[in-house]
């Protein structure tokens, strides 16, 4: 099972590769969006990097989890900061004060996560979003805890399909968010959103290896 330590590793290696991909986030967000999403992002994560010093001892994974929400949806900003800080808001509800995560726990996290985004934010798998990622991840990890996977693999094989779920949102036209002022214009673009996505579910993956 997975506790407090992969939790924080999580935390840690997500700030690490939101901060490597900066560039590339920035980048597809400039194309379809306002060039912003790489440095929100960053901005959000290095914060919650600096917070995660003064959690107790005796934390828990959920406690972890609320330590991001709070922090993301007050430095971020823009559509991703209340985004996916009801993600990790929902996703440490799901989760209570449990201190050790099995499959079914990591499954339920990762579905109030993406529930929390749709509830948010209204959109559809199709719609060119983050939920293209999420939901596929979801519904993968589900899969993976019924045939028996362990948690390393169902979070792997989130992971795998999150970044599926970005690459098929580039011949899409957006319906939520900025990208949707552009109508065929966001065709062949990537939404930054759901390649931040994937980045976030490979580290969890990564670190419960
Ligand atoms: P902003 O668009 O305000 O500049 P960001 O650039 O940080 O915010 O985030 C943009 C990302 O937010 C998009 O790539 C998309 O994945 C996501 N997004 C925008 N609107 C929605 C929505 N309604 N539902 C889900 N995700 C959304
Ligand atoms: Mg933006
Ligand atoms: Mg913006």
């Amino acid at each position: 099972s997975l506790g407090i330590t992969w939790a924080v590793a999580w935390i840690r290696q997500s700030a690490q590769v939101v901060s490597e991909h900066r560039v590339e986030l920035i980048t597809l967000d400039r194309e379809i969006g306002d060039g912003d999403h790489g440095e929100n992002m960053e901005r959000g994560f290095s914060a919650v990097l600096t917070k995660l010093d003064d959690l107790p001892s005796e934390a828990t994974p959920g406690d972890a989890l609320k330590l991001v929400a709070t922090t993301l949806i007050s430095t971020v900003g823009g559509a991703a900061g209340p985004l996916y800080g009801t993600a990790y808001l929902k996703a440490a509800a799901a989760i209570g004060s449990a201190p050790e995560l099995d499959g079914a726990a990591i499954v339920a996290l990762l579905t109030a996560a993406r529930d929390g985004i749709v509830l948010r934010g209204k959109a559809e798998v199709g719609d060119k979003t983050m939920v293209d990622a999420w939901t596929p991840a979801v519904d993968a990890a589900a899969a993976a805890q019924a045939a028996g996977a362990s948690e390393s693999e169902i979070l792997a094989a989130a992971a795998d399909a999150a970044e599926a779920g970005a690459v098929s949102t580039e011949p899409l036209v957006a319906h939520k968010g900025r990208a949707s002022y552009l109508g065929e214009r966001a065709i062949g673009h990537r939404d930054p959103g759901a390649q931040s996505t994937a980045y976030i579910l490979r580290a969890a993956a990564d670190t419960a290896a």
